[in-house]
């Protein structure tokens, strides 16, 4: 089944209508697709450089409400209320959004990892910063505790992040149409583990596999944060 909610023109990831044909779609895309510096791209520690001013990200999450929807061909937990954030350089961006992505879009070191966790902010400017986290599924994983049926439940977002604070930190565009920059991302370089049964969850009634390929890196620096220049959780 495909929801077209919030969908204003049927994209998605495989076709006529899949990521090589999207510019095509409408004008809007079209002018996103001409921001140079599209995402996801490769990362690896040898072609990044160490910058401390890239790595100024606190995280100060809490526990929130969430929904569930499915839209724009993925899996979403919306936040009710303005109140988890992260701030970079002193600028407050709110979440406003976490979905999936199977396979990942980043890859990291060369690897695709199996799952791709996007945590999406906005500063009061309506300007994007997303945090990408790279997920393995196991039996050993963690459990997700979420009741499927579109009900409201309570969640501390920090689910979502690994444990160890490093990660890459690039300048980007959306990975879904309008694919519109410049949006700066965060994508950590330690995988986490979840259980299959959070694959079950995340994956009815949307596509199989709901990745943007690869995109071309161009000049663009890519800062590495280790965990002892970097990011804090509060
Ligand atoms: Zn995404």
């Amino acid at each position: 089944m495909r929801n077209i909610r919030n969908m204003k023109y049927d994209w998605s990831y495989t076709g006529e209508n899949g990521p090589e044909n999207w510019h095509g779609l409408c004008e809007e895309f079209s002018e996103a697709e001409k921001f140079p510096l599209q995402s996801p791209i490769g990362l690896s520690k040898e072609e990044s450089t160490v910058d401390l001013e890239g790595c100024s990200l606190h995280f100060h999450y809490q526990e929130q409400l969430f929904t569930e929807k499915e839209f724009k061909n993925t899996f979403h937990f919306v936040p009710i209320d303005l109140k988890s954030s992260v701030t970079f350089h002193g600028e407050k961006y709110f979440l406003t959004d976490i979905h999936f992505h199977t396979p990942s879009e980043h890859i990291l070191e060369a690897i695709h990892s199996p799952l791709e966790v996007h945590l999406v902010h906005m500063n009061a400017l309506g300007e994007n910063l997303v945090v990408g986290s790279l997920f393995l599924i196991s039996d050993s994983g963690e459990e997700f505790s979420w009741e499927k049926g579109g009900h409201e439940q309570v969640f501390l977002p920090e689910f979502f992040l690994p444990k160890a604070s490093s990660h890459f930190h690039y300048v980007g565009s959306l990975t879904t149409p309008p694919t519109k920059g410049p949006i700066h991302w965060f994508v950590f370089d330690t995988f986490s583990a979840v259980n299959f049964s959070f694959l079950e969850l995340i994956s009815s009634g949307i596509p199989f596999e709901n990745n943007r390929p690869l995109q071309e890196r161009r000049d663009r620096k890519i800062v590495y944060c280790s965990n002892k220049n970097s990011s804090t959780f509060d």
